[in-house]
């Protein structure tokens, strides 16, 4: 990483996809500028752990969302890295049976009809917890249900119908082998980035910006707020003067809700040759739970929680949540795989300090509030982020080209190009 300049025209604060985006474009505009991070490594919600000699883990983001739309896929083929291209795979298993034929068509049926009921609300101009669009008696509900709180990362009553029909989705979804936080991590490269420093107050009542962090004071003329909702709703950063009152709506409309990943490793591959690639487990005696069974081969099988659900389990804690996915993983494949269970890792992304949560969903009716997220404060104020992205909220790519916006808008507003016009309270 490049050294960190004393006296920066622009401080970006947040070293995850948004704030590296911001980093990346303000170098090719020849600003000064520098980036504080408060953890003690770059990327935020893309981190990749290896979980055994060359088995990398994404804990965070794994999917190339809407891959052709995705800025990540050409730097994932210059860094030469490999992902799948596909969709989500979905072999269910139900009711302790696998599905195969018309269960599975009438499944699918019922997710399609609910996407449509969904998008007929929007085109209305009408909004409503997704919960109370989509038909609630069906056997399928659940499944449905449990897929929206791993998209959203919290419960289909909780989000906005219009936010769920406002994401861009290609439905190219294709995994990254070589773990989507190492390629975010690349992007801090040759610049300027200062970790440990966690930004606990910006003050911008006076001509220059001071921002107190636990290295010292830094002055900036503008500053690029790239951390996350849970984190500026959470009152980790002290705001001088406090944040306009729409500007606070806003967060607090945007919420972070917990989606967690269960990783569960095997000595062998007891899986056979010709097992399902992803499976969603539906039974009627617990939550529902998908998992992706040996990707890209590796001996492992990845779980994943979403929603009320997920919190609850985070807060039972690590052994709490790998037994339940291997108990479930049991119902499937029969009791004799458990015995193979080497090891496991379990994602905590609520008791995450730096981001106290997965991703941003907005409360019904309250959609429109992603562009308000996105407005500056006194043409010296930039935020950045998944939540302020329209099209693209709650992945990597968004939180990416939030971070481009920002950068633009305050290397502007700078240099006298552009003041963005201060909303009404
Ligand atoms: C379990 C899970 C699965 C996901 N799956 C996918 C997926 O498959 N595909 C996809 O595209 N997206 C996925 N996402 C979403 C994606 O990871 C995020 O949308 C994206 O990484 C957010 O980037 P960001 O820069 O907006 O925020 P963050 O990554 O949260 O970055 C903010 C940074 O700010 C730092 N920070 C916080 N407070 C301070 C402070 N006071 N001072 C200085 N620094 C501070 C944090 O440490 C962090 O590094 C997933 C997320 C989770 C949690």
């Amino acid at each position: 990483m490049a050294e960190i300049p004393s006296s920066p025209d622009i401080v970006v604060i947040g070293a995850g996809a948004a704030g590296l985006g911001a980093g990346r474009r303000l170098t090719e505009l020849g600003a000064s500028f520098a980036v504080l991070e408060a953890s003690h490594r770059v990327g935020g919600r893309g981190y990749t752990e290896e979980v055994a000699p060359g088995v990398p883990f994404d804990l965070g983001c794994h999917w190339l969302h809407s891959a052709s739309l995705n800025p990540f896929v050409a730097m994932a083929d210059e860094a030469g890295f490999t992902y799948r291209k596909g969709t989500f795979d979905r072999t269910l298993h139900f009711a302790a049976d696998w599905t195969a034929g018309t269960d599975a068509k009438d499944c699918e049926a019922f997710f399609e009809r609910s996407h449509a009921a969904l998008e007929e609300m929007q085109a209305k101009g009408q909004d409503a917890p997704v919960a109370e669009v989509v038909e609630r008696d069906s056997p399928w509900t659940g499944a449905f249900d449990y897929w929206i709180s791993l998209n959203t990362s919290v419960d289909s009553d909780q989000v906005s119908a219009v936010d769920l029909c406002n994401y861009r989705d290609t439905g190219e979804d294709w995994p990254l082998k070589d773990g989507y936080g190492n390629l975010i991590a690349r992007l801090a490269e040759g610049l300027p980035v200062a970790l440990n420093a966690a930004v606990t107050e910006i003050d911008s009542s006076g001509k220059q910006i001071r921002l107190t962090t636990p290295k010292g004071t830094v002055t900036a003329k503008a500053v690029i707020v790239a951390v996350s909702t849970g984190i500026l709703g959470g009152g980790n950063i002290r705001f001088t003067p406090g944040l306009p009152d729409w500007k606070q709506r806003a967060i607090a409309d945007l919420p972070l809700g917990c989606h967690n990943r269960i990783c569960l490793l095997f000595d062998r591959n007891v899986f056979g040759n010709d097992h399902p690639r992803g499976t969603m487990l539906l039974s009627s005696e617990g939550e529902p739970m998908s998992f992706l069974i040996r990707p890209f081969g590796h001996d492992y099988v990845h779980a994943m929680t979403g929603g009320r659900f997920a919190d609850w389990l985070e807060r039972a804690g690590v052994e709490a949540s790998a037994d339940l996915a291997k108990e479930n993983l049991k119902k499937a494949f029969g009791s004799d795989i458990a015995k193979h269970v080497v090891g496991h890792l379990v994602t905590a992304w609520r008791g995450d300090p730096w981001v106290k949560g997965a991703y941003s969903a907005a409360r019904p009716g309250r959609a429109g509030q992603r562009a308000r997220l996105a407005e500056a404060v006194d043409g010296r104020l930039f935020f950045a982020g998944e939540a302020t992205s329209r099209e693209f909220f709650a992945t990597a790519h968004g939180a990416y080209l939030s971070g481009l916006r920002a950068a633009e808008e305050a290397h502007g507003a700078m240099n006298g190009f552009a003041r963005p016009a201060q909303p009404p309270v």
